[in-house]
């Protein structure tokens, strides 16, 4: 679905992507995994061309997605993302939060959503939490809507930097069960992550990010049970 090529990316002199090549299968999930400051967010916006490359290419479905002078804009419909930070419009119901881009995008009234909005927020255990504000929602709560929010887009591929981060232990659980069911859905998946079992558990493919690198990458069971790198040894016996 999604196929990365030397991806390069500097901010000035500091080289943060140094030959990035991924490939990211249909309904796969990926995880990215290294110490901060390896890459990893600007990696993810790189994919939804929230950050311009410096060189390289990124084909979605054949599309060659980061031609100079391509309108993002399409591209970020079919690749949704979801931050750490949930980003809610604090004067805006969660329904009305979900509503807002599909109406923008697609021209689809609150009538024609009305239908499949309800279907997403049943899906995700929300369907009491529709006209609530964010302040009104726990942490997972707006973290499991800003998700639903993206997938209103209907993208071929979800985006998701450190998603539990900013939560509380105990509300992290009910997000990783949103991206297990997810997953089993088969939606094509990148991940930032620094939750190692959930990446063990889960992922198709992981990545060790080091210094803009793809320092090794390979199954769970190749990366944390016999990886082959010192550094990713070391980070994994930092991390785990
Ligand atoms: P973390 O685990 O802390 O989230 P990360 O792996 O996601 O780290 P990035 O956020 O991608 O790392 O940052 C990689 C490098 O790029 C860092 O050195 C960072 O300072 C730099 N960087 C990221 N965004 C910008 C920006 N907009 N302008 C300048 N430098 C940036
Ligand atoms: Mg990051």
């Amino acid at each position: 679905v999604l196929r990365l090529e030397n991806i390069q990316k500097s901010f000035g002199s500091n080289v943060v992507l140094d030959g990035i090549d991924l490939e990211i299968g249909k309904g796969q999930m990926v995880c990215l995994i290294g110490a901060s400051g390896s890459g990893k967010s600007t990696l993810l916006r790189c994919m939804n061309l929230l950050e311009p490359i410096d060189d390289g290419a990124i084909w979605l479905d054949g599309q060659d997605i980061s031609e100079p002078g391509l309108d993002p804009q399409p591209v970020r419909r079919r690749i949704g993302m979801v931050f750490q930070s949930f980003n809610l419009f604090p004067h805006m119901t969660a329904a009305e939060n979900v509503m807002l881009a599909p109406r923008r995008a697609k021209g689809l009234s609150r009538d024609a959503l009305k239908a499949p909005v309800s279907a997403l927020f049943e899906r995700f255990g929300l369907a009491d939490r529709m006209d609530h504000y964010p302040d009104q929602l726990s942490g997972g709560q707006q973290q499991r809507v800003a998700i639903v929010r993206a997938l209103a887009m209907e993208p071929e591929v979800m985006l998701f930097d450190e998603i539990t981060s900013a939560l509380d232990p105990e509300l992290v659980g009910e997000v990783l069960d949103v991206l297990r069911a997810l997953r089993m859905q088969g939606m094509t998946m990148v991940l930032a992550t620094h939750e190692m079992g959930f990446a063990r558990e889960l992922a198709d493919l992981v990545c060790f990010l080091d210094n803009g690198r793809i320092l090794e990458a390979g199954t769970p069971s190749q990366i944390f049970e016999t990886p082959e790198q010192d550094r990713t040894k070391s980070f994994l016996s930092r991390v785990l």
